[in-house]
């Protein structure tokens, strides 16, 4: 492990990957013996969304099982915009990865005759979600990874250091610009690298109700959109709809697999609102059941997660997670409804990149959920995360192995004049408040025009680097997400309730067409109000 007082910044890195969850440490121990970096905001094991996996992961391992049935169920849940070949490709690919991660030590689950077990997840046409004790598969897989860096050399971990920008030459990356992380004040540090893999995970933590870690917050999107790179579908992100209200931040999670198990939702008044709602009730794909949970507490009548008929007694053994997130709130799921909400979950969109993981930007690749490669369209099928997460690390590695990397001309100097002030507490607030407010499970247009605003004029004015950061990728959702005029998978707007044909397509953007989205808004409003900043 990286003796953390060296100075790392003084000999260029071969390959820097930034991020310490599943698609980050996949993508260093693929890469060995090749030497690499790993850059991790946090301690290894905490701060990675990967570790809260409850799930687990979707593979077309049972034999009535198939990769092009599993393709199929995730076209269907994207709503029209998943890339049919992407998808097909991650379905095929699912059990060899699944094989390297037992190889890794990971303990799947197996049924009586030694075959992997399989689980069945909302909107899966068949069992296929290869799981660890119950809910435990992140964690197992996650202390199975680091370990297997730990053993292994030509890794170097450097933690508790979050990248803030990018470095370029001639529109290729040259390296990274980080930071210590949590002090706002510390002088930042540069590090040269002609091969950077962006693994930073989701941007749940931009709301103000998600199930993602504080890291979550968009801060790898940021700093690649600054560089220039293209941004794919930032507009689509999903809700979960059953995160566990106990007035926790992040807010636990009730996995899906309780409803497979049987789970029902029920109101204040103890009555199933999804067979209403959908043919599928409780199992429909996630944006229906999130607008079906939010409509019960919009309407004042709350939402719960009944499992006291399906689970009972059972319910400790078969989800000790869930369990002790209820227990600890003084709730007994076995004996009562748990208190449930949409929140932030997962980002389908983000740094755009092709079938081997390539952005738009020379030297920069991106794995794992800051990435958009197209699999998960306008909403992601359960359990294809961690799938996508592992098969596009593998690829990034083959690619930087072929691709023969120069070694960086020199080392870095230190960067100067980037002055940073604390980060203000009340304008992150502000700014989660309204992204779960505006930009969230029910959008409409002149909220979102406003968000656009606020958050162009924060970004514009920010002294903090991270909360600047934070401003450039919820821009980049909310004008998104105004553009979109109709409703699509997990982005529904109320002023355009239906979904349009004509608009079948993904969305290709960059910071720079945000910023023309936010100026025209801007433009329009100048007359009636001043610029709003987060305060
Ligand atoms: C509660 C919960 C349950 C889930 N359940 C499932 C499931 O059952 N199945 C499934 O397929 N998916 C599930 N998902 C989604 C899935 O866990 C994630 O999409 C996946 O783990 C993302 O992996 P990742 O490696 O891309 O990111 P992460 O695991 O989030 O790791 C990101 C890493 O980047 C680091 N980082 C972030 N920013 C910086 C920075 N600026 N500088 C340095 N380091 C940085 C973080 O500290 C962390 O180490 C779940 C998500 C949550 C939150």
């Amino acid at each position: 492990m990286e003796n953390q007082n060296h100075d790392f910044t003084r000999t260029p890195h071969d390959v820097v990957i930034v991020g310490a969850g599943l698609a980050g440490l996949f993508c260093a121990l693929k890469l060995a013996p090749r030497p690499v970096t790993v850059i991790s905001a946090a301690p290894l094991g905490r701060g990675a969304s990967t570790a809260w996996a409850q799930g687990g992961i979707a593979a077309a391992v049972a034999e009535t099982d198939s990769a092009e049935a599993h393709a199929a169920d995730t076209i269907a849940a994207g709503a029209g915009l998943v890339d049919a070949t992407v998808a097909l490709g991650l379905a095929r690919e699912a059990a060899a990865r699944i094989e390297d991660l037992l190889r890794y030590g990971v303990p799947f689950d197996r049924d009586l005759e030694g075959r992997l077990a399989v689980g069945r997840e909302a909107a899966h046409s068949a069992r296929r979600i290869v799981h660890v004790r119950g809910d435990m598969a992140g964690q197992a897989i996650l202390s199975a990874l680091i370990e297997a860096v730990r053993a292994t050399p030509s890794i170097r971990v450097i933690e508790g250091y979050a990248a803030e920008g990018l470095l370029t030459e001639d529109g290729a990356v040259a390296g990274l610009r980080l930071r210590r992380a949590g002090d706002d004040t510390a002088a930042p540090l540069a590090i040269a690298s002609r091969a950077v893999v962006l693994a930073t995970g989701g941007i749940g933590h931009l709301y103000a109700v998600t199930t993602n870690p504080a890291e979550a917050g968009g801060l790898g999107l940021a700093i690649a959109a600054r560089a220039g790179a293209i941004i794919a579908d930032p507009e689509f992100v999903q809700f979960h709809p059953t995160a566990i209200m106990v007035g926790r931040d992040p807010a636990p999670l009730a996995t899906e697999a309780l409803r497979g198990e049987g789970a029902t939702l029920i109101n204040g008044r103890g009555e199933r609102f999804m067979p209403a709602r959908h043919g599928l009730a409780e199992l429909a794909p996630r944006d229906i059941v999130a607008r079906g949970v939010f409509a019960e507490i919009a309407a004042g009548r709350g939402a719960f997660l009944d499992a006291r008929a399906a689970l009972g007694a059972h319910f400790a053994e078969k989800f000790p997670t869930v369990y002790a997130s209820c227990v600890a709130a003084g709730i007994d799921p076995a004996q009562q409804p748990i208190p449930v909400a949409p929140a932030a979950h997962y980002h389908m969109g983000g740094i755009a990149v092709d079938d081997r993981g390539r952005s738009s930007i020379g030297g920069l690749w991106a794995g794992g959920e800051v990435s958009s490669t197209g699999a998960h369209g306008a909403n992601r099928l359960a359990s294809n995360s961690l799938l996508e997460a592992v098969v596009f690390a593998a690829r990034i590695a083959d690619d930087i192995d072929g691709c023969g990397i120069a070694a960086p001309a020199r080392a870095p100097t230190t960067p100067s004049g980037l002055r940073n002030s604390a980060m203000p507490a009340l304008s992150v607030a502000s700014l989660r408040k309204m992204m779960t407010s505006q930009v969230g499970v029910i959008r409409e247009g002149e909220q979102l025009a406003e968000a656009v605003r606020c958050f162009a004029a924060t970004e514009r004015d920010a002294g903090n680097v991270a909360l600047r950061n934070m401003a450039t990728t919820a821009l980049l959702v909310a004008a998104s997400a105004w553009t979109r005029r109709e409703s699509r998978g997990a982005h529904y707007r109320l002023d355009y309730p239906a979904e349009k044909p004509s608009l079948a397509y993904r969305t290709v953007t960059t910071l720079a067409a945000a910023h023309e989205v936010a100026a025209s808004l801007c433009e329009r409003a100048t007359a009636r109000i001043a610029l709003p900043m987060i305060a």
